[in-house]
């Protein structure tokens, strides 16, 4: 069971995640926990670094001065056992005077290097578990608290660390079968990791969930549950159209595909180890717990609508390259990539003419000095403010016309780019960011009029109705 930052964000979250493991627990089930630092810790804790690097060293205490606060607030209020409480609050103090120790360090030397950066972050989960393991403990759960950095072992990328399969596979049996055979739950940070040489790195932000599948897979889990704020994988964004529904059960493909689109339910590297061992992953609501949420399996039942889902990417820039050297050479793309390469720039979606392509990235700072170095080879135009909207299902595979009716719902709007993937089961185009919204409300309300009630909750649709009396 995997809790993210809001499910953890205060007093009263970390009340209703405990009750939700009791829950488990009573149903005779052996969970283990993966917490996420409390919500928006992490971004705090880079800026406490970021100020301390560069010379502000009050401004990077007074960020952990106030984290220290939060944190010892929240343990005061969830721990009123005397004992627990004072050694959960003497365990925080010395946390933050550790953290403060590397940040005056930092402001002294002025070079954030990705080490620190990861040993700072990772202060946000390693106080998170403890609180809540003891908070735990205090509502009568038999709960052990794991450093998630003795068992998930990387390499020494720090910042975006890569798993060695073969020792965790080894390391979390080991570590966490004789607590489950004690009936104890364990609970342990998601995201923090540490290479073979103990030094402590992470996964990548939104790293908590990648954790949660590592540890599900390296166990054999019955199941991966990756609570959140939100009832599951909706149709689209619900903010930009009410009519969303929730998917009740989707694919792994497709939710890798969504994932990858920037739909923030999961990490898409959450998949990976939950694929190769075929273990069904949810997402489901910490704040609505009876919700069923949405099951993520290997193989989804046929849908009749063909789309599960619509995504939208924002923030994006396109590339436009026109060459006529292009024309009948070969070389020519891998000479492009090698640029993005080096400037470690990932691209999103590619499309090529002969003599020309069009690439589409992340808004970013290096934009300026990437169009330069392409400019060696073509003539380079870009722009911001694209967004992306990504269309997917399986069940657009070998279906007739799809395309057509997508583009007849979105003929009011210029579309300037457009990709179907080779795995068949997404469509993609780029549009001005500006036409987003209204994009997505028109496909929507082209494609899930009528949804299949047994892969799409129809009931809330319904309920909403009766309500709003449409
Ligand atoms: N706390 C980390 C982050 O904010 C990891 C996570 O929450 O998944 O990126
Ligand atoms: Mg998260």
């Amino acid at each position: 069971m995997k809790f993210g930052g809001t499910s953890v964000e205060d007093p009263a979250a970390i009340g209703r995640t405990a009750a939700i493991v009791a829950g488990r627990v009573a149903q005779g089930k052996n969970p283990i926990v993966v917490v996420s630092a409390m919500a928006k810790v992490t971004d705090q804790l880079l800026r406490a670094a970021d100020a301390a690097a560069t010379g502000d060293r009050a401004g990077a205490l007074a960020i952990s001065s106030r984290l220290r606060s939060r944190h010892r607030d929240t343990a005061t209020e969830l721990v009123k056992n005397r004992e627990d409480g004072c050694a959960l609050i003497n365990m925080i103090d010395q946390e933050f005077d550790s953290l403060d120790e590397v940040l005056r360090g930092l402001a002294a030397i002025l070079e954030l290097t990705p080490r620190i950066s990861d040993l700072i972050v990772s202060f946000g989960e390693r106080l998170s578990s403890q609180i809540v393991t003891v908070a735990f403990r205090e509502r009568g759960m038999n709960a052990a608290h794991v450093d998630a950095r003795e068992i998930i072992i990387t390499d020494s990328q720090f910042k975006r660390a890569i798993p060695q399969d073969e020792i965790i596979e080894r390391k979390v049996p080991e570590k966490l079968l004789p607590l489950l055979h004690e009936g104890k739950v364990p609970v342990m940070g998601g995201f923090i990791a540490s290479n073979e040489a103990g030094l402590t790195t992470t996964l990548g932000r939104g790293g908590s969930d990648f954790t949660g599948a590592i540890v599900g897979g390296a166990i054999n889990a019955e199941a991966i549950e990756i609570w959140t704020d939100v009832d599951g994988i909706m149709t689209t964004d619900p903010r930009v159209c009410p009519d969303a529904l929730r998917v009740k059960t989707i694919s792994f493909e497709e939710a890798a595909e969504l994932a990858y689109f920037g739909a923030k339910v999961l990490h898409p590297a959450t998949i990976l180890p939950a694929v190769k061992k075929n273990i069904p992953v949810l997402v489901l609501n910490s704040r609505n717990a009876a919700c069923e949420g949405t099951r993520i399996v290997s193989l989804a039942p046929h849908c009749k609508s063909p789309f599960k889902s619509i995504a939208v990417k924002k923030k994006l820039s396109i590339i436009d390259l026109v060459a006529s050297r292009m024309l009948m050479t070969h070389g020519y793309l891998r000479q492009i990539f090698e640029v993005f390469d080096k400037h470690k720039c990932p691209v999103d979606m590619v499309s090529t003419s002969e003599v020309s392509v069009s690439l589409t990235v992340d808004s970013n700072s290096h934009l300026p000095a990437i169009a330069a170095d392409l400019s060696k080879l073509a003539d380079v135009k870009y722009e911001g403010k694209k967004a992306l909207v990504c269309m997917v299902g399986e069940d657009i595979r070998g279906q007739n016309g799809i395309a057509a009716q997508v583009f007849n719902a979105v003929r009011h709007i210029n579309v300037r780019m457009i990709s179907q993937g080779a795995s068949e089961i997404n469509m993609s185009f780029m549009i001005e960011e500006d036409d987003a919204d209204e994009a997505v409300r028109s496909l929507h309300a082209a494609f899930f009029q009528e949804p299949d009630p047994t892969i799409f909750d129809v009931e809330a649709r319904k309920q909403l109705s009766v309500v709003s009396g449409r």
